[in-house]
């Protein structure tokens, strides 16, 4: 088999705590030097992808932060394909800046998109004007669907936790910007002008990026590292399991 690009998820995958994962450095200056098409995918938006950018630079790998795509990038995609500015957004004023099309609604608007509970000051007034928003009509968005996250101070609340909470008293599924749903998969690849067949999806975590690649329609690849844990493949069977990123060179054929 022989595909033409690639979408990689970073953390587990690439880098993670701040450092490389052995060989990956070597495998992306690699697509990089045979001119290989390729995007990385994270769900993290703590960090804007330029920051995701100066932070791999630092660490010795220099990638373009318009090749970097998170749950932010793909909600921008979202909002100038549809072209809305009529939704209220929950997540700092930092992650806010970041969207092309800034928020400007009266009344009530069309669109409730949930990015960040921890950095804003939370309060029961805010979760009902959420709640009444959904009331009225609006639709649900989220940037995640994970219901808590492992800090460096134990186990904290995710924003998808509070996203289901919505959907039960809003009586609706939210879209969810971030793997393992579509929509990153679907900019990766419009970015890249690849059909699904063309491309390979690699990364640690069966849940989000085995399970987003397949239902997506891409080539899966589970790689041994990161979130990776014994006997992942078979919870959801990716396409090919791999020790290490390098390993997918010579499984795909891609050095012919
Ligand atoms: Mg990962």
């Amino acid at each position: 088999m022989k595909f033409k690009g690639y979408v990689i998820d970073l953390e587990g995958t690439i880098f993670q705590n701040g450092s490389e994962i052995l060989g990956s450095f070597n495998f992306i200056r690699m697509l990089q030097s045979k001119k290989v098409p390729f995007r990385v995918i994270t769900n993290t938006v703590s960090k804007s992808t330029e920051e995701m950018a100066t932070l791999l630079k630092s660490c010795g790998l220099e990638i373009p932060s318009s090749y970097i795509l998170n749950p932010i990038k793909a909600l921008n995609y979202y909002l100038e394909e549809i072209q809305s500015s009529s939704y209220f957004f929950v997540g700092p004023s930092y992650i806010q800046s970041q969207l092309s099309i800034p928020p400007d609604f009266n009344g009530n608007p069309k669109y409730v998109i949930l990015c960040d509970f921890e950095k804003i000051s939370l309060n029961y007034n805010l979760l009902n004007q959420i709640f009444s928003y959904l009331l009225n009509g609006a639709s649900l968005m989220s940037t995640s669907y994970s219901d808590f996250y492992l800090s460096k101070e134990g186990y904290k609340l995710d924003t998808g936790s509070f996203t289901k909470m919505f959907e039960i008293v809003g009586n609706q599924k939210a879209t969810i910007l971030g793997k393992p749903s579509s929509l990153l998969y679907e900019v990766a690849l419009k970015q890249m002008c690849f059909n699904k067949h063309e491309v390979i999806a690699i990364g640690d975590d069966v849940l989000t990026d085995i399970k987003g690649a397949k239902e997506f329609g891409l080539f899966s690849v589970l790689v041994k590292t990161g979130k990776y844990k014994e006997h992942d493949e078979i919870k959801i069977p990716p396409d090919l399991l791999i020790d290490r990123l390098e390993d997918v060179v010579y499984k795909t054929h891609l050095s012919s």
